[in-house]
C-alpha cells in the first residue's frame, strides 16, 4: 500500500447567499467569534459563558424554564432528546402531521415505544386546533401533544398557543418544534405554556448548524423524573446531561461540548439580544412583505393561505412549464444564491425560499428577486 498522502490542499468554500431552509446566511462577526482560541470545556471562563448563553436562549425563548440550554447535536438531536426523555413505552402521544418534521416526530414516537395518534392536516396547511381537541376527547388517555409551530417543509405556522391550551385542559404535556420558528416569529414558552420546545442554531439564529436549543418546564422534568425506565439513549439522558449543564454544584465530564461552535451560538444570542427580538420579528415580517409583492409581480403564487404563511420560509409554486432542478442550479451557478427544493409529496411543485436571520435583508430580497426575474425570463 502506498504512504503517498493525497494532493489535497485547503478547502475554500464559495461565497454564496443562502435563502433556502437553512443554513441562512451567517454574519462574519459569528464566524469571527468561532475563531477565538479553544479552551477547555471545564474552564471556569467557559462554564461562564454557558452560564450566559443559558440567560440569552431564555430570553429568545420567553421563558424562566431552569433547564433551558443548547444540546450538542443539530436540530434532529433536540428533537430526539425530547422524545427519548418523555416518552416512556406505551405512553399514548398525539402527533400532529402537516408535513415532513411532524412525520419525524411520528417516529421518534414509535421508536421510543410510545403509542402514537396522529391528526393530519394537508401539508401546506396549519395544524387545525379542532381536530386536536377531537383526537383528546376520543383518546382522553395521552399523556403528550407534539407539533410543529412552524413548518419549514411547507411553510405553514400553526397556533401554538392554542395547541398547547388543549393539550393543558386535557392534563397532557406538550412537545413543539420550534426549530424554524425561533428568532424569525414570536416563540413564547412561558406565556403558551410549552413544556419542552427543540430549535436550530442555523435558522433565524443564523449561526453554523450543530447546536439545537432546547427547554423543559418543571411539569416536563417531574414527568422525566418519574420514569419508570431509563432513557434508552445515554448521551440524552437529561439526568446525565444536567450534571454537566447546571450551574448548581460542581460541573462533571458529560460529553466534550463543541467549545467553538457554542462561541458562535453565543455571539448569534447576543446579537438578537442588540437587536431587540420583537426587533427581529418585525425585520422577518417587513422582509416577507417586500419578497411577497415581487414574487407575486412576477406572476408566482403561495402555497400556504396568506393567514397561515411563515414570514421566514416562503413556498410558492414552480410556474408551468419550469425545470425546477435547472433553474436552481442557474441560481447557483450564475448568482451564487441557494433557494430551497419541495421536499416529499411537495417535491418538483414548489420552491422554497427562506428569509431566515440575517438572511431576512433587504439586499437579500432585491437579489433574490432579480436573480429569479433573470432565470424566469421576466425583467
Ligand atoms: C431544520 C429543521 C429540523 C431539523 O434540524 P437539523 O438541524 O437539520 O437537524 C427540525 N424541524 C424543523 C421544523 C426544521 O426546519
Amino acid at each position: 500500500m502506498s504512504v503517498t498522502a493525497p494532493a489535497i490542499s485547503s478547502f475554500t468554500p464559495p461565497r454564496r447567499t443562502l435563502m433556502g431552509p437553512g443554513p441562512s446566511d451567517v454574519p462574519q462577526r459569528i464566524l469571527d467569534a468561532m475563531a477565538r482560541p479553544t479552551i477547555g470545556h471545564l474552564d471556569p471562563a467557559f462554564c461562564d459563558m454557558m452560564e450566559q448563553t443559558k440567560s440569552l436562549l431564555r430570553y429568545a425563548l420567553r421563558t424562566e424554564n431552569k433547564l433551558t440550554f443548547p444540546v450538542s447535536g443539530p436540530g434532529s438531536v433536540g428533537m430526539e432528546t425530547c422524545f427519548v426523555n418523555l416518552v416512556e413505552p406505551g405512553d399514548k402521544v398525539i402527533v400532529c402531521v402537516n408535513g415532513v418534521f411532524g412525520g419525524r416526530m411520528l417516529e421518534n414516537v414509535k421508536r421510543c415505544g410510545g403509542v402514537p395518534v396522529t391528526v393530519d392536516d394537508a401539508w401546506g396547511r396549519a395544524v387545525d386546533p379542532a381536530k386536536v381537541e377531537a383526537a383528546f376527547a376520543a383518546h382522553p388517555d395521552a399523556k403528550i401533544l407534539a407539533f410543529v409551530h412552524a413548518e419549514t417543509s411547507t411553510g405553514a405556522l400553526s397556533d401554538a398557543a392554542a395547541l398547547a391550551a388543549v393539550a393543558r385542559r386535557h392534563g397532557a404535556l406538550s412537545i413543539m418544534d420550534c426549530v424554524t420558528s425561533l428568532g424569525g416569529t414570536p416563540v413564547m414558552i412561558d406565556a403558551w405554556g410549552i413544556d419542552a420546545a427543540y430549535s436550530g442554531s442555523q435558522k433565524c439564529l443564523s449561526c453554523t448548524p450543530g447546536l439545537s436549543p432546547v427547554t423543559f418546564s418543571e411539569a416536563a422534568i417531574a414527568k422525566v423524573r418519574a420514569r419508570r425506565t431509563p432513557v434508552q439513549s445515554w448521551f440524552m439522558d437529561l439526568n446525565l446531561v444536567l450534571g454537566y449543564w447546571s450551574g448548581e454544584g460542581k460541573r462533571t465530564y458529560h460529553h466534550t461540548a463543541p467549545i467553538n461552535p457554542l462561541y458562535g451560538l453565543h455571539e448569534a444570542l447576543v446579537m438578537l439580544a442588540e437587536e431587540g427580538i420583537d426587533n427581529a420579528w418585525a425585520r422577518h415580517r417587513a422582509m416577507h412583505e417586500a419578497l411577497k409583492t415581487g414574487l407575486e409581480g412576477m406572476g408566482l403564487t403561495f402555497l400556504v393561505p396568506a393567514d397561515e404563511r411563515l414570514p421566514q420560509l416562503n413556498s410558492v409554486r414552480l410556474p408551468a412549464g419550469i425545470d425546477d432542478a435547472a433553474c436552481r442550479a442557474r441560481l447557483l451557478n450564475e448568482f451564487d444564491l441557494e433557494i430551497g427544493a419541495g421536499l416529499g409529496v411537495l417535491a418538483g411543485q414548489i420552491w422554497r425560499i427562506g428569509l431566515m436571520g440575517a438572511s431576512a435583508s433587504r439586499h437579500n430580497v432585491d437579489y433574490c428577486l432579480k436573480a429569479l426575474a433573470a432565470v424566469l425570463g421576466k425583467h
